[in-house]
């Protein structure tokens, strides 16, 4: 990558997320044969795993290893609540055990490992200090250790989001997307049989993705097999978004929860704009994947009113889809701010992210001329 300032932040940001998906197809692995007690809901109800409280507590101990300390700013979306409770005391030591079995792999992914296993407190402190609010000034790590928890203990999609904020912008992104087949034509080949995409076939590999703004360049690497190092960049490959301009040709993504996005207004929409396929519903950010790698052109995006949507859950994604060069704005066809702490203030309806400007403007006005008679 071109940009010489930030060369060392993507480097390891890359070998950070590949170790992260390590630990996750690992605990995804134990929790799909054993059905163990390993998922909690948290106060909003929402689902959260020894993954996500692993990944984050690797990611954040990596980075303040390598850049700085106590002092380094990482926005993330877990906390230790859940975690800290009495009992939870097995959960806990089940985050301990995946958390060091990863760290003690480090030099396979090219990062070092600590001098001995990490005690559940160092765990627990790693975990909390991602407790950073973001914001307008200086460099902020964004993280969502398990983007998509749903999909995830489902055995069905997910991703590691890590991206990294400079004075308000998004400057690097880092996808993991352990169930995205890396071969051409991943999600769509298997999506024609079921709405919802299905985990990654017997054989197949899953990959990251990465980028730094103002490069126009997105590289994809396959994951590592759990006997090699990675070799980097050597194996990564360029990738970019899909030429079609034809609503009547473009694949549609849209989150698979009715909850977080209105899929009857999405309908809508699509049958304005002459939208003819199926919608392909799709857990976590590998919807920006899909469009970033060209095999989706469209992911439209209505939470419903109220809910604020978090930086955590765009930014990688987001870079990538414009890296690769794609538009991503708001529904009223505005830049999305990652400026503004952990929510993506004064979103306007919702997101659209397309391949290209001619589709993006037809969403945007169907989007505008839709609304008035719709009451999301
Ligand atoms: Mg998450």
């Amino acid at each position: 990558m071109e940009n010489e300032k930030y060369s060392k932040e993507l480097n390891v940001a890359v070998r950070v997320v590949h170790m992260a998906c390590s630990l996750c197809q690992k605990v995804q692995n134990q929790f799909l044969s054993t059905n163990s007690d390993q998922v909690k809901s948290k106060d909003d109800d929402s689902l959260v795993t020894v993954a996500d409280w692993s990944v984050q507590a690797i990611v954040s101990w990596m980075l303040s290893e390598v850049f700085g300390g106590q002092n380094i700013s990482i926005v993330a979306e877990e906390d230790i609540q859940t975690l800290t409770k009495s009992e939870s005391s097995s959960l806990l030591g089940m985050v301990v055990n995946a958390v060091n079995e990863c760290l003690a792999e480090a030099s396979r992914f090219g990062l070092q490992a600590p001098g001995k296993a990490l005690s559940a407190s160092q765990i627990l402190d790693a975990i909390s200090r991602c407790n950073s609010h973001g914001g307008p000034s200086g460099r902020h790590w964004v993280l969502d250790p398990v983007d998509g928890t749903l999909g995830f203990v489902r055995g069905d999609q997910y991703a590691v989001a890590l991206a990294m904020i400079d004075d308000g912008e998004v400057i690097i992104g880092v996808l993991g997307c352990p169930n995205y087949p890396l071969k051409d034509d991943g999600l769509n080949k298997y999506s024609q049989q079921n709405l919802v995409m299905l985990k990654i076939p017997s054989g197949e590999v899953g990959c990251v993705m990465y980028t730094m703004k103002g490069t126009g360049k997105v590289w994809m690497q396959p994951l590592l097999p759990c006997d090699k190092r990675l070799e980097w960049p050597n194996s990564a490959v360029r990738i970019r978004v899909s030429s079609v301009d034809d609503p009547a040709l473009a694949t549609f993504c849209e989150p698979v929860e009715r909850t977080n996005s209105n899929h009857s207004f999405a309908a809508g929409v699509a049958n304005t704009v002459g939208l003819r396929k199926k919608p392909l519903r799709v857990y976590s950010m590998v919807k920006y994947a899909a469009i970033a790698r060209g095999e989706a052109e469209i992911y439209m995006r209505f939470a419903r009113s109220g809910y604020k949507e978090k930086i955590w859950d765009h930014a990688a994604g987001v870079l990538l889809v414009q890296e690769a060069g794609g538009v991503v704005t708001d529904a009223g066809g505005r830049p999305l701010d990652f400026s503004k702490g952990i929510y993506l203030e004064g979103l306007d309806r919702g997101i659209i992210a397309c391949c290209g400007i001619k589709l993006h403007e037809k969403i945007i006005g169907a989007v505008y001329a839709s609304w008035e008679s719709s009451n999301l």
